[in-house]
């Protein structure tokens, strides 16, 4: 395998970091240009594979993770946590849904952040936005905020040990797929590989394109388009049908089942109204790709006191809408992206042991967006059986 840069062109890059020093960047994306690979272009194929299998509706997908991985976290016990409230989830869904479940973690890579705003203004201070431990810092201050090339290494590392730890999990339970947001462009373009199969993005096995990178003429869009790997992209409720159409021809010009998924994020409110258009002009359109539900971007809430929740009832009222709409259209609703944790973290609102709004700060820790935690999760995979029960 040669290592190989993907080409750079004039395409706009959205949501990038202004890297103070663009030489220490230059050395640092040199220098993971020159490592291994984190995951395998013949396991990017064997996972393309199995998503075909899901557009053809014989299988389901599950994806799921952190909002944001953080280096501090990192670690064993995080990985095995996610890994096995999937890895659960899946079995339960399987079971019920008589399908194999396709697992896919947002772990090892998904470390960077879209922000509404490039700067967070504190009592009058101006800083930039905390964008993910590959970037910068969650505390606000300037030391923390200032983006760092040397966290593009720190992550690669992180990513390569807990694929290790995956990897031994793995070994018990079958096979287990990584994913990310491709977002900083530098750290993806370094872990891309020319290989006899044609060129790869080898930072995992899944890359999507998020909300607020998806234009058509932008560079997420290009890379994406470079690259074999399976792909997603995240479409919220402004998406047009134009968009998903055209968004095809650049990403799937083939119409390659398992090459494309698409993860709505419409919101408990909208789904039943702007996903039947979509869905209906993408089938007609003749693409087989894999729609799966993200019921957690669109239902985020502020709390009474302060804190970015979700409630378990939209989140299981959007997976309800979406799979509604699916079955009156009679395409498959391939399954969910689902953020999540295997702590007993109070983020997320409801459920059966339920966490109320003033139970929020006893263990509220995500640094970005509020994740489900193990029982929550498994409420929500139970929702799933009884909805995919045959
Ligand atoms: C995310 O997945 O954390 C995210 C930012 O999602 P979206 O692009 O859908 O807003
Ligand atoms: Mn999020």
């Amino acid at each position: 395998m040669t290592n190989h840069t993907a080409a750079v062109t004039g395409a706009p890059a959205a949501q990038q970091p202004e890297w103070p020093d663009p030489d220490a960047l230059r050395a640092v994306a040199d220098d993971l240009s020159g490592r291994p690979a984190l995951v395998r272009a013949e396991d990017c194929d064997r996972l393309r594979e199995q998503l075909a299998a899901v557009a053809r509706g014989e299988a389901l997908l599950l994806q799921g993770g952190d909002c944001a991985e953080t280096l501090a976290e990192a670690g064993p016990a995080t990985t095995s946590g996610k890994y096995r409230t999937l890895a659960l989830m899946a079995a339960v869904i399987s079971e019920a849904a008589d399908l194999p479940v396709v697992r896919l973690g947002r772990i090892a890579g998904q470390f960077a952040k879209p922000r509404s705003s490039g700067t967070e203004t504190r009592d009058g201070v101006e800083l930039p936005s905390y964008r993910g431990d590959m970037v910068n810092g969650p505390a606000f201050t300037a030391a923390d905020r200032t983006p760092d090339p040397d966290r593009l290494r720190q992550v690669y590392r992180a990513s390569a040990d807990t694929l290790a730890q995956l990897g031994e999990l793995s070994v018990q339970g079958g096979e287990f797929w990584t994913s990310h947001e491709a977002l900083v462009l530098e750290y993806e373009r370094a872990l891309t590989r020319e290989t006899p199969a044609g060129r790869y993005a080898l930072s995992g096995h899944l890359l999507w394109i998020g909300e607020r990178t998806r234009q058509l003429d932008g560079a997420h869009v290009e890379f994406a388009s470079q690259v074999r790997n399976p792909v997603a992209v995240k479409l919220g409720p402004t998406s047009t049908t134009d968009d998903a159409l055209r968004l095809i021809d650049r990403l799937d010009p083939d119409r390659e089942p398992g090459r494309l998924t698409f993860i709505s994020r419409m919101g408990a409110r909208a789904v039943r109204d702007t996903l039947p258009d979509l869905v209906a002009k993408v089938a007609a359109s003749g693409a087989e790709v894999v729609w799966i539900c993200d019921p957690m971007h669109g239902n985020t809430v502020s709390s009474p006191s302060g804190h970015k929740t979700r409630r378990l009832d939209d989140v299981l009222d959007e997976i309800r809408g979406f799979l509604e709409v699916h079955r009156s259209l009679g395409t498959h609703p391939g399954g969910v992206h689902l953020e999540l944790t295997g702590d007993h973290v109070t983020e997320c609102v409801g459920g059966t042991y339920e966490i109320r709004p003033e139970d929020l700060p006893t263990r509220y820790e995500t640094t970005c967006d509020p994740r489900l935690n193990l029982g929550q999760a498994l409420d929500v995979a139970f929702e799933l059986a009884a909805m995919y029960a045959v």
